[in-house]
């Protein structure tokens, strides 16, 4: 038995089989011992991923020729040169034959070796030429684990994923019914991994190190996404142990189901909007199970991800018209694209940056494609003559970008109105306050819009100079941080000063402890996954306005985050001690 660490993102007890993922960027590959009858196949196999990756070369090399020069397409002859290196190919055969082992350890085993090689040769240019071995050698590994994606589709038995990192394009395609729980090498508290497991209701850990090279397929695991731990091969008692907790977690579950249909209403009758955050319509039955009043956050971004195409207006308006028919009576707030960070579109040719997070995305994104700005805005608009829908834009900046937003949507306006296809004229608008430079301007901002919504995973992100997807620095990511209380505790202030509510989108509102403090700040709505809510429920209906207004007064008195997240957690246990795992 084993047992490793991670960052728990998405609650819960699971026991299953592993499906291990390999991902082209590590190059640490688990090996797998085969038979000598199977040394053929696997030497094939190899071959033929050289094959493919040679293809692959030619095209992208006549591509650039084509397209920039054959000057700047020279690199890929260098690229054919390592593809070709007999020496390579003969060591990797061979180490397939002497090792019996897959081909794919045995490339990856190789390809190190060339590294480190190039690690120790006194010759800049030559140490640079690294950076060509490891493009190809993750073009073969690609080529060698091909196969093995598409298998995500036709998953045969429930399994456990198991990956270095799981990218929105590989889980679109995924079986979903199929899948226990993910645990991935890499990723923070925010990233795409915990809002998946957490919209699936799934354990979900990230950031377990490398240890996870060790688990094979099918091998019996425990995934313990409330502390953060995998467990390889558990012997009996823990797999007892475990047991208990699953009944115990299922037992609480089901006993919060009971608050589906009560308000969130604190003792002394102040109601709190509590809603869902979505990706995918299909997510609306869990929503309304869950009790949401509404949709405080539809990232509408998954849309454009899993598929070669964009999605046309009217594909665009169906969905948003199904999801606002749907949750009626109560509201929807439908975030324009916030492509970029993280989430990336095939289709969009969006160039490779050196600081994704701090690049061309979302609006910037938006208001230098237009084109695909006001398609959006025009399926959101005429959606929103069918219920109560909201329009959010996300990393606003300054106010120069929500006032070119605003524009663009008039217009879009004016040629519906020309064209006489309805929408709410009085559609509401709001800012994602989610950038620091937004947060001290949100008086500035209050002027354009009609409210505001906290997206706390990028403002931490953003305040703390903390990659939000970087497991080596997630102990950094703090959302008790006395900087981040004093911001959300600003925003809220000038938001009410303009008499605009002020909402809270992002991961942290899920945790009921935290979501108590907000209360206390004077929040107007938390929108956080379905199966957050009803332990943020249960909190928000155990404390009074006049008691959390206290908690919060006291944790801006604190000094550092982690003092204010252990008072968190000591007043929730005096306020709903059932919500503390054990
Ligand atoms: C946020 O940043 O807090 C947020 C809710 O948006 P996303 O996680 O999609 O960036
Ligand atoms: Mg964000």
């Amino acid at each position: 038995m084993k047992r490793l660490k991670g960052i728990p993102v998405s609650p819960g007890f699971v026991i299953g089989k592993a499906f291990v993922l390999h991902s082209e960027d590590s190059f640490s590959v688990a090996r797998q011992t085969i038979t000598r009858d199977d040394i053929p196949k696997q030497i094939a196999h190899f071959e033929d991923a050289l094959t493919r990756t040679r293809a692959e070369i030619l095209g992208v090399r006549k591509h650039i020729a084509s397209q920039i020069g054959r000057e700047h397409s020279d690199i890929f002859n260098a690229h054919l040169l390592i593809l070709e290196d007999r020496t390579l190919i003969e060591d990797v055969i061979g180490l397939i034959k002497s090792e019996n082992c897959n081909a794919e350890y045995a490339f990856a085993n190789v390809i190190q070796k060339y590294f480190q090689a190039f690690l120790q040769i006194d010759d800049d240019y030559l140490r640079e030429r690294i950076s060509d071995i490891k493009d190809v050698g993750r073009r073969v590994l690609q080529n060698l684990y091909g196969a093995e994606k598409g298998v995500l589709e036709k998953l045969k038995e429930n399994v456990i994923i198991i990956a270095h990192d799981l990218s929105p394009s590989d889980t679109a395609m995924m079986d979903k019914t199929k899948v226990l729980a993910f645990v991935t090498e890499i990723g923070g508290p925010t990233s795409h991994t915990a809002i998946l497991g957490q919209s699936m209701e799934i354990p979900a850990i990230v950031g377990v190190d490398q240890g996870t090279i060790e688990v094979k397929n099918g091998d019996r695991v425990i995934v313990d996404g409330t502390h953060g731990f995998l467990i390889i091969d558990p012997d009996q008692k823990t797999i007892e142990e475990y047991t208990r907790e699953e009944k115990r977690f299922t037992e609480l579950v089901t006993e919060l189901e009971k608050l589906r249909d009560l308000p969130a209403e604190t003792t002394d009758g102040r109601k709190i909007i509590l809603a869902s955050n979505i990706e995918f319509p299909d997510e609306i039955p869990s929503v309304i199970s869950h009790g949401a009043e509404g949709i405080g956050l539809y990232r509408t971004e998954y849309f454009y991800m899993s598929r070669g195409d964009l999605p046309t207006e009217d594909e665009q308006f169906h969905a948003y018209k199904l999801v606002v028919e749907r949750m009626s009576p109560h509201s929807t707030i439908v975030r324009t694209l916030d492509l970029g960070g993280d989430k990336f579109v095939s289709t969009l040719d969006v160039p490779h940056e050196m600081n994704p997070f701090l690049g061309w995305r979302a609006i910037r994104f938006c208001l230098t494609r237009e084109d695909i700005f006001k398609t959006q805005l025009r399926a959101i608009l005429r959606a929103s003559a069918f219920g109560d829908l909201k329009v959010m834009y996300p990393m606003i900046s300054n106010v120069d970008e929500l006032r070119s937003a605003n524009a663009i949507l008039d217009a879009c306006k004016g040629e519906l109105r020309v064209e006489k296809i309805k929408f709410n004229e009085k559609i509401q608008v709001g800012a994602m306050i989610e950038i620091p430079s937004a947060a001290i301007t949100s008086d500035i901002l209050a002027e354009e819009v009609e409210f505001f919504s906290i997206g706390s995973n990028d403002l931490i992100q953003y305040s703390l100079a903390v990659d939000r997807v970087n497991e080596k620095i997630a102990y950094l990511y703090e959302p008790t941080h006395p900087a981040i209380l004093r911001l959300i505790k600003s925003v809220i202030e000038s938001g009410h000063r303009k008499k605009l509510p002020v909402g809270i989108c992002g991961e942290m509102s899920g945790d009921p402890g935290v979501a108590v403090l907000l209360v206390g700040l004077e929040i107007d709505e938390i929108s956080t996954s379905p199966a957050m809510l009803p332990k943020v429920k249960r909190a928000i209906r155990a404390v009074s306005f006049k008691e959390a207004k206290k908690i919060a007064q006291r944790a801006l008195e604190f000094s550092t985050g982690s003092e204010v997240r252990d008072f968190l957690i000591a007043k929730l246990k005096s306020i709903a001690s059932d919500l503390i795992p054990e």
